[in-house]
């Protein structure tokens, strides 16, 4: 039976990605870790693992039903989860809109057999892996704000040595109301 690796995500522009990489270059040394390639800076919703083609239809057809509102991503907190060994970007208090839409991708994922993780949902994009346990975070003065206007289905596809997503469907989200 077929499977593809999939994920529900927020993509980034290639702007703030570019921004990203170049703020990160500044801010870590080499040896700091391995930075995540620009084009793949994202922030995972929902992990859905290897799933059969009848199972990405299913919930491709649920998410084409989300009327969630748009929102706007604050990025102004950083951290280092030294097990993983991931150096991340995130916000000091996660817009709602996000935490309901991923609430409802995990949902719908776990009851479609695609088994969410226990820890608590924390928004994140990775900026480094394999960071090394004492990599120093920079100081909180930073702040680049992302309007969301839709999310994505995306594949992770591991060829020639490479991770790269590739995008299999996208939804808009609703225009936030005018009040
Ligand atoms: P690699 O091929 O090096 O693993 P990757 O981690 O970018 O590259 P995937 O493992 O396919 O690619 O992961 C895609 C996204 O899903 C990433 O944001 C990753 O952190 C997240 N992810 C992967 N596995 C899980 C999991 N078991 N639970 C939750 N999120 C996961
Ligand atoms: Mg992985």
């Amino acid at each position: 039976m077929a499977t593809q690796r999939l994920f529900f995500a927020l993509e980034l522009p290639d702007t703030l990605q570019q921004q990203l990489v170049q703020w990160r270059a500044d801010c870590f040394p080499a040896e700091a870790g391995t930075p995540v390639a620009a084009a793949n800076l994202h922030l995972t919703l929902a992990f859905l693992g290897d799933v059969s083609d009848t199972t990405a239809a299913r919930l491709q057809q649920l998410a084409a039903r989300i009327t969630q509102p748009a929102f706007t991503l604050d990025l102004d907190d950083a951290g280092h989860w030294p097990r993983p060994g991931v150096v991340w970007l995130g916000c000091q208090r996660a817009p709602r809109g996000l935490l309901q839409l991923a609430d409802l991708l995990r949902a719908q994922a776990a009851r479609h057999g695609c088994a969410q993780s226990a820890q608590p949902f924390h928004p994140h994009i990775t900026l480094l892996r394999h960071a090394t346990e004492q990599v120093a975070l920079p100081p909180r003065q930073f702040h680049w704000r992302c309007d969301i206007q839709h999310f994505a289905l995306l594949a992770s596809v591991f060829r020639q040595g490479r991770t790269r997503y590739q995008a299999v469907a996208r939804w808009p989200l609703r225009a936030a109301s005018g009040v």
